[in-house]
C-alpha cells in the first residue's frame, strides 16, 4: 500500500490584458488567479486538483499526510469538516481521485462507473454584450460546432442583455439550444446589489420564453426555496441553479421543494467527486438533470468532465468559451493542452489515468505568486 507523503499548495496569476469583465463581477479582471493542489505519494506519484483557493487549508494537511490515498471515504469526511471550519478544500478531492487513478492505471470516469467517454458542450459565455455582439458570438459558436450557448444577463444591462438572447434567437434559429444565466444566487464578496426578488424572476421568465430558452439558471436567491418552487409554478423554463452550494442537506431540501429542474454544483467548489457522484445519481433517480457548473480554470473543467460522464448522462456540459475574452489558452494556461471539443461539440474524455492532465511546468513557474486573487 503506498502512503501520502505531502500536499503541496502553489498560488499563479495570469495577466489579463486587455480585462476580463466577467459578467457577475462588477470589477473587471486584471488577473486570472489559480492554485495548484499537488498531493504527492511515497512511490513517486502526484495527484493535481485545482478550483478553490484553499486559503486556511495549511492546519489541516497533517490530517492526511501518512494515510492510504485510496481511502477516499475517510477522506472525503474530513474534507467535509475541513469545509465547515475553514475554506472549501475541494481541489485536493480532484487531486486525490487523480492520485487514485494513477494509482489504479484507470481514468476517474470509469472508476466512477461511467460507459461513455465523451459529451456534449455548451459554450459558455462570461460578458454582457449588445445585440449585435452577442449575435456574432452566437455566430461563432454555430462555427466553431457548438449545439447550444449559454448568454448572460444582469441587472443594470436587463434590457440590453433580453434583447440581446432575441436577437441571438432571430439570427440562428433553432441551430443553437440557448440557456440564459441570471447570476442572481450568489456575489462576489465586494458586490452589495441586492437578488432580483420573485415577481422580477417571473417577469424575465416570460420574456425568455418567448424566445425558447432551454434553462433559466440563478434567477434568485440559492436561499429563496419558497421563490424557486412558485417560479417553477409560473414557468414553463426548465430552472437551473446550486453551482457552489456547499452542505448535502441544502441540495436535498432543494430536491424535496421542487426548487430545481437541473442541479449544476461544482466539484472543485463544493462536496468534491466523492460527494457529488452520490447527489448526481439521486437527481437523476428523481428526473432531474445534474450536469456541473464547471467555471474557472481547464483543471477544475476536467474534474467536472470526469464527474458528468462518470455519473449522469448529462445532455450538455458547461464549457467556458468567449473569446477575445476567455479563450481556451488562459482558461488552460497551467495545463501542456487546452481542452476542445470536437467540431460536432463533442468533449471525448482522455483515456489516461486519474483526471488524464498534464502540467505546464514552465507557464506555472512564470505565473507564480503570493496570493490568489483577480486583482493586484
Ligand atoms: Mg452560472
Amino acid at each position: 500500500m503506498s502512503r501520502i507523503t505531502s500536499i503541496e499548495i502553489s498560488h499563479h496569476q495570469l495577466p489579463l490584458d486587455p480585462p476580463f469583465p466577467a459578467s457577475w463581477d462588477p470589477v473587471p479582471r486584471e488577473l486570472f488567479p489559480c492554485t495548484i493542489v499537488r498531493v504527492h505519494d511515497d512511490e513517486g506519484r502526484v495527484g493535481i486538483g485545482s478550483g478553490d483557493a484553499m486559503h486556511g487549508f495549511a492546519d489541516f494537511a497533517r490530517y492526511f499526510v501518512g494515510q492510504d490515498p485510496l481511502d477516499a471515504d475517510r477522506h472525503h469526511a474530513i474534507l467535509s469538516n475541513i469545509g465547515f471550519h475553514a475554506c472549501r478544500p475541494w481541489p485536493l478531492d480532484a487531486a486525490l481521485w487523480d492520485l487514485a487513478g494513477k494509482t489504479r492505471g484507470e481514468p476517474v470516469w470509469r472508476m466512477l462507473g461511467g460507459t461513455t467517454d465523451r459529451i456534449r458542450a455548451y459554450a459558455s459565455s462570461g460578458v454582457r454584450r449588445t445585440p449585435a455582439q452577442m449575435t456574432g458570438v452566437a455566430r461563432a459558436a454555430v462555427e466553431r460546432g457548438f449545439t447550444a450557448l449559454k448568454l448572460r444577463i444582469g441587472d443594470d444591462t436587463l434590457e440590453e442583455n433580453l434583447a440581446a438572447v432575441s436577437a441571438v434567437r432571430d439570427a440562428v434559429g433553432d441551430s443553437l439550444e440557448l440557456m440564459v444565466d441570471c447570476n442572481q444566487g450568489w456575489r462576489m464578496p465586494w458586490d452589495t446589489s441586492p437578488p432580483w426578488e420573485l415577481a422580477t424572476a417571473v417577469k424575465v421568465a416570460r420574456r425568455l420564453e418567448a424566445e425558447r430558452v432551454y434553462w433559466m439558471e440563478e434567477p434568485l436567491d440559492r436561499g429563496d426555496y419558497d421563490g424557486h418552487t412558485a417560479l417553477r409554478q409560473e414557468t414553463s423554463i426548465p430552472i437551473a441553479g446550486g453551482e457552489v452550494t456547499r452542505e448535502p442537506y441544502e441540495f436535498r431540501e432543494l430536491l424535496r421543494r421542487e426548487c430545481l429542474d437541473v442541479f449544476q454544483p461544482d466539484c472543485v467548489f463544493t462536496m468534491g467527486i466523492s460527494g457529488l457522484q452520490h447527489l448526481a445519481r439521486e437527481v437523476a433517480a428523481a428526473g432531474k438533470t445534474f450536469t456541473p457548473h464547471t467555471w474557472g480554470n481547464g483543471i477544475g473543467l476536467m474534474a467536472n468532465l470526469q464527474l458528468a460522464a462518470g455519473t449522469s448522462g448529462a445532455p450538455f456540459i458547461e464549457f467556458p468559451f468567449d473569446p477575445p475574452e476567455w479563450t481556451t489558452e488562459r482558461r488552460d494556461f497551467m495545463l501542456t493542452r487546452t481542452i476542445e471539443p470536437d467540431d460536432e461539440g463533442w468533449i471525448k474524455l482522455p483515456d489516461g489515468p486519474g483526471l488524464g492532465i498534464e502540467l505546464d511546468e514552465d507557464a506555472l513557474r512564470r505565473t507564480r505568486s503570493e496570493s490568489a486573487t483577480y486583482s493586484g
